[in-house]
């Protein structure tokens, strides 16, 4: 990172927030298209280098602003297709990106936090505690990144990452701006142009900003549920105590139907041994889901050091799921890709934050890593 951060950074700004910046320094509305071009479809980021604008305005651009995205620290990419790095922010703050790759579907996870300060039980990121919020640029420098890795594309209808999903570290709805105006760029044709319905945003459940997010963009929702009743959910997912189920099965349904296209909302279930597989949780998941259009996807726990649950044997997550497709509902269970490297989304566990039990775990990551670049 340079020291010009007090100049504005144009990665990150949303179609409205350079539209201003252009506006402020004299210029009209059209430059907001060209450069959106070079930073997101041709991936240039040196002023110099956008040809199409005058030498002048390249450098009055070059005095006021700045095009500045986190380092790549590591980077891996596994034999199974999937994609990991790790960004270096300020203050060694780290965090982690993945790509997924699946049949003709290629999913990005995206971080929107330095740790996460709600403490899950069963999450490694909350066991790291919270540090900072992303900025928009950090947001949308992981996507640009990725996309990067994978060159330029010749055919614009063959993009390697055609879904992305707020599902990394931290709780995107408690960094609720940043998100959103990274998000808005990751929908615009001239940013990365995902679909709507491939563009998915998952939550704890921070009801109020669930429908503040319906206020301003039209994204799909996941929901980390994890519980069929508000005892269970206060011990797994601690801010279930501020937003119990009743209030935040209402919110998932007031976030439905706002729009016309009816969305079915994602509700994610972590499958804990012994603590939330029981035949009876399925059924009670069941009953708090009855009216709700919603697919359940089950969702295999990834164990870290120290974690105080084992994952379902895959006997007991069938039966779970064989309940609730019986009761109606579309229930998948994730695969878990790119293990190997520690990439399954979800389980973004941050080696390099642990400065103790994992970083020998870590070393070991990144000696692969710097083989692997050396073969290929
Ligand atoms: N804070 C947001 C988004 C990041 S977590 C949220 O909680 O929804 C992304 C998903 O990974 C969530 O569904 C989360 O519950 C799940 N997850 C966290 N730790 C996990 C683990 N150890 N194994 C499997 N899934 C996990
Ligand atoms: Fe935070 Fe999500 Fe992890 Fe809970 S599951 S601690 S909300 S990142």
């Amino acid at each position: 990172m340079s020291d010009n951060t007090r100049l504005p950074n144009l990665l990150g700004m949303d179609r409205q927030a350079l539209k201003a910046f252009f506006s402020n320094i004299g210029e009209k509305p059209f430059r907001v298209d060209q450069v959106m071009r070079w930073l997101y479809r041709d991936q240039v980021t040196e002023f110099e280098q956008m040809t199409n604008l005058s030498k002048a305005l390249r450098q009055k651009l070059s005095r006021c602003a700045v095009i500045e995205m986190p380092e790549v620290a590591f980077k891996e990419f596994s034999a199974d297709g999937t994609r990991k790095w790790v960004l270096a922010l300020d203050s060694g703050n780290r965090i982690e990106t993945v790509f997924i790759p699946e049949g003709h579907r290629g999913t990005l996870c995206v971080s929107s936090q330095v740790g996460c300060a709600l403490d899950c039980s069963f999450c490694s990121t909350g066991k790291q505690g919270f540090h900072r919020d992303l900025t928009a640029a950090e947001i949308i420098a992981q996507v640009w990144i990725a996309t990067a890795s994978f060159g330029i594309p010749e055919n614009k209808g063959r993009r390697p990452i055609t879904n992305i999903v707020m599902m990394g570290m931290g709780e995107p709805l408690l960094n609720f701006d940043a998100v959103t105006q990274a998000m808005s760029l990751m929908l615009d044709d001239l940013g990365y142009g995902i679909s709507k319905r491939r563009l998915t945003l998952s939550t704890s459940g921070i009801v109020p900003a669930i429908d503040r997010l319906s206020e301003v963009l039209d994204v799909s929702l996941a929901i980390s549920l994890h519980a069929p009743n508000n005892e269970l959910r206060n011990e797994l997912v601690p801010i279930n105590r501020k937003y119990p189920l009743s209030e935040l099965v209402a919110a998932c349904d007031r976030f439905i139907k706002k729009y016309p296209d009816k969305r079915m909302i994602t509700i994610e279930y972590v499958m804990l041994d012994g603590v939330n597989d029981h035949i009876k949780h399925a059924k009670e998941l069941a009953a708090l889901l009855d009216t709700l259009p919603c697919k359940i996807n089950l969702i295999p726990f990834n164990p870290f050091p120290h974690a105080p649950y084992r994952r379902s044997s895959s006997n007991r997550t069938s039966r779970f799921q064989k309940i609730l497709q019986d009761a109606g509902f579309v229930t998948t269970i994730r695969t878990t890709r790119g293990d190997d490297i520690d990439a399954a989304c979800g389980q973004l566990v941050g080696l390099v934050e642990d400065r103790t039990s994992r970083s020998q775990a870590w070393q070991a990551v990144k000696f692969k890593s710097q083989t692997n670049e050396a073969q290929t």
